[in-house]
């Protein structure tokens, strides 16, 4: 047998869905770390600079998921240090829309949780006391380089072709000058000196990585002029003493995770196991526009768009689940997630297909009576306010119809705004028909409704497409003069004021034998004065 370590690098198992043991295996030291139920601990940690995308919404997700599989905890994080990109009220609104989409976390600058604060911007001194630490134990010093030194820097680095980068000058300061510029308060920063030699690491979906950044990189800055951490300072801080387990965030990430670690070795902290996500792009491998206003989480809430909708087709364009389907709901993503599946490809989101999603997710809050009362009142909102005038029986606002509505048209909407669209009118509004109308499609136009109106009464509440369908072929035999085709076109006219729309007996399920039995009444009254 292969020593444990030229084995595998990659490895993380579950076992008997009670333990995530992830082995570890870098270049001759082996770090293998059973993380037991209850253990995991993971994070979203957005920057408010913005209102919640797709892009975040899924990285949420996944990070959720992964808490709730293995019984951990998932805490979200703002990461509002850099103050001057602070969007008012993101950091409430990102907040709302996990709660929205059905991905709450446990922690939270809301919910609170024990190891808060959970606004970076609150945690200035754990930042201020790691920064000093580090310049303690001289793996950090103060960099006093003025902005123009720092700008020519950058301008020679382009003249030449080269990526700009510090060149690490205050590195080399004797501690008298840094003693003297700090009493003469000159601006300065805090930075991170990259040390070379940094060890390989095992990402859970990238496999072994290794970057030795200091050969391409000039120290970092961890604190700013203004006394605020940078982003990578402020992450590690909170990640270490946040007690996170695992971080899974944007691939785009990746790249930094060796500077990161050199932090957690400089203050000697065990740092998390590392997983970056591929990325989220459109289907023609073009990035994610946020730019269309179209991928944040609240123009698809606004457009009636189902949360668990949403989270199904994020999942399905990308790996992490032993198969791909439609129609998975939270728990079902829980149980079928597989984070030894996710693959490096970037996951191509088809947001054409969403509107099938919503109609399957649509169709599963229609049959479950909780939720579909929650829709009713939902439905009825919109009912009143898209035709509140022109309600002249309140009967179409009464739960039994509107509930029979959506288990007749479930299957077929995909959303429920689309009920209230012109093409459903029928359904809310008694139509206005005129004599007039009626006498020039037939002039038995009473035979045909009181014909119709015998069949409803035979057949009570029990009305189905089909049979009504058979019924009113042979409806046509019963009148003198007109054919079937006029006969539909009566009814129809009766019914819904229409020329188009479903078919006649559809239309006549979906209002069911009450409000049939009202418009035809109207019809014998018209046609009886005609
Ligand atoms: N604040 C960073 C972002 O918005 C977080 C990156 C991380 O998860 O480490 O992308």
């Amino acid at each position: 047998m292969m020593p444990l370590s030229q084995r595998c690098f990659r490895c993380l198992t579950v076992v008997r869905n009670r333990l995530v043991k992830i082995q570890l295996n870098t270049a001759g030291t082996r770090r293998c770390s059973t993380v037991q139920q209850g253990d995991v601990r993971v994070r979203f940690a957005p920057s408010p600079t913005g209102f919640l995308h797709l892009g975040g919404l899924r990285t949420a997700l996944y990070n959720y998921i992964f808490a709730k599989k293995y019984g951990g905890s998932f805490v979200l994080r703002m990461e509002d240090t850099d103050q001057s990109r602070v969007v008012p009220a993101a950091a409430e609104s990102i907040e709302d829309m996990l709660e929205w989409a059905g991905v709450p976390p446990d922690e939270s600058p809301r919910r609170g949780g024990s190891v808060g604060p959970y606004l970076q911007s609150q945690r200035l001194d754990l930042y201020t006391q790691t920064a000093q630490q580090l310049l303690e134990s001289g793996h950090a010093y103060y960099c006093f380089c003025s902005s123009q030194r720092l700008d020519l820097l950058k301008k020679e680095a382009f003249r030449n072709g080269q990526t700009p980068r510090y060149d690490n000058r205050c590195r080399h300061l004797r501690a008298e000058q840094v003693q003297e510029k700090l009493g003469q308060r000159v601006p300065h920063v805090v930075r991170f000196r990259l040390e070379t030699g940094v060890e390989p690491f095992e990402d859970m979906i990238f496999g072994r990585n290794h970057h030795e950044v200091a050969q391409v990189e000039g120290d970092p800055v961890v604190i700013k002029a203004d006394g605020f951490p940078t982003y990578h300072l402020a992450n590690i801080v909170d990640d270490h003493y946040m007690r996170i387990s695992h971080v899974l965030r944007g691939s785009e990430w990746l790249i930094s995770t060796s500077k990161h670690l050199l932090m957690y070795r400089a203050l000697g902290w065990q740092p998390p196991t590392f997983g970056h996500l591929p990325l989220l792009l459109n289907k023609d491998g073009s990035k994610l526009s946020k730019r269309q206003g179209d991928i944040f989480i609240q123009s698809f809430q606004r457009d009636g768009v189902l949360p668990e909708a949403l989270l199904d087709i994020t999942t399905n364009c990308g790996s992490g689940f032993n198969s791909n389907r439609i129609g998975r709901r939270i728990d079902e993503l829980i149980s079928e997630f597989n984070p030894t599946t996710i693959t490096t490809h970037s996951a191509l989101l088809d947001l054409e297909k969403l509107p099938e999603f919503n109609r399957i997710h649509l169709k599963h809050r229609i049959e479950d009576e909780q939720q579909c009362r929650l829709l009713i009142n939902d439905l009825q909102g919109q009912i009143q306010q898209a035709y509140a005038a022109d309600i002249q029986d309140k009967e179409v606002l009464q739960e039994d119809y509107i509930r029979r509505v959506l288990h007749f048209r479930k299957g077929h909407i995909s959303s429920l705004q689309q009920l209230v669209s012109p093409l459903y009118s029928y359904l809310w509004v008694r139509p206005s028909v005129s004599s007039q109308q009626v006498a020039a499609l037939t002039a038995e136009a009473q035979l045909i409704a009181s014909l119709v109106l015998k069949i409803i009464s035979e057949r009570g509440e029990d009305l189905a497409v089909d049979r009504l369908s058979k019924d009113l072929k042979t409806l046509a035999k019963q009148t003198k003069a007109t054919k079937n085709i006029d006969v539909m076109k009566l009814l129809r006219l009766a019914l819904s004021g229409l020329q188009q729309g479903p078919s006649v007996a559809e239309m006549m399920v979906s209002l069911g034998p009450v409000e049939i039995s009202h418009r035809l009444r109207k019809l014998l009254l018209l046609s009886g004065t005609s």
